[in-house]
């Protein structure tokens, strides 16, 4: 006897067998098996979408960086970081950390807190200018390597930051670039607008400009 039940499982297993899905650890109902096949559908689709926001300034602090610990978050930005995440969007720290390969401050400590913040994952460049790495704001290479990492499409990425840098890095691997005021954001903003920007610095275009990250996530959704 057919069951109905298997017929569409066994289809649904069909479309989603790329994603290695592990049958025998999902201990569902059949109806909720479906329903949670769907379920993975649909983050699978918007797993191509992250946003990229950057640390100081950002999130919280200023336009000074503050160890972990220091810091002090802005109002609402675990909630906002949930808020993108129950979107289906992948949501990644994205920050410049040069006291690290100082010898300053440990790399690790600032994965541990901002994974308490909510992040699905870090990006940070421990380097120094001077290192002459790929990884370091305003270069693209934290973006590209997330891309490769988590199968994004970077044209569908959003960069949240302060800094002309976050949006000239984000300008060079082809996300949309969101410019928030907060931090060194009010000095970028008028830079921008009095167009103190030269060279390549002046092609970046913010698509918006947000008074700070609750109104950047508003934007988004
Ligand atoms: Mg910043």
């Amino acid at each position: 006897m057919v069951d109905p039940f298997q017929t569409t499982s066994s289809a649904i297993v069909q479309v989603f067998s790329p994603y290695e899905i592990h049958f025998n650890e999902i201990n569902f109902s059949k109806h909720m098996f479906i329903d949670k096949l769907y379920i993975m559908e649909y983050r699978e689709m918007m797993r191509m979408k992250a946003v990229f926001i950057d640390r100081d300034g950002t999130i919280g602090g200023t336009d000074q960086v503050e160890y972990p610990g220091e810091m002090k978050l802005f109002p609402s930005t675990e909630q906002l970081i949930q808020q993108l995440k129950d979107l289906g969007y992948l949501v990644y720290s994205f920050t410049n950390q040069p006291d690290v390969s100082r010898g300053k401050v440990m790399e690790v400590d600032f994965v541990k807190e901002l994974t308490k913040f909510g992040f699905d994952g870090v990006y940070l460049c421990p380097h120094t200018h001077e290192d002459g790495c790929h990884c370091r704001k305003p270069l693209p290479g934290m973006l590209i390597r997330a891309a490769e990492e988590n199968d994004l499409q970077l044209q569908e990425c959003i960069v949240i930051g302060d800094r002309w840098t976050d949006l000239l890095a984000a300008h060079e691997a082809g996300c949309k670039k969101i410019l928030v005021k907060t931090g060194a954001g009010l000095e970028s903003f008028h830079k921008y607008k009095n167009k103190e920007y030269y060279g390549k610095w002046a092609h970046v275009q913010p698509e918006y400009i947000a008074e700070n990250l609750k109104d950047a996530v508003q934007w988004i959704v």
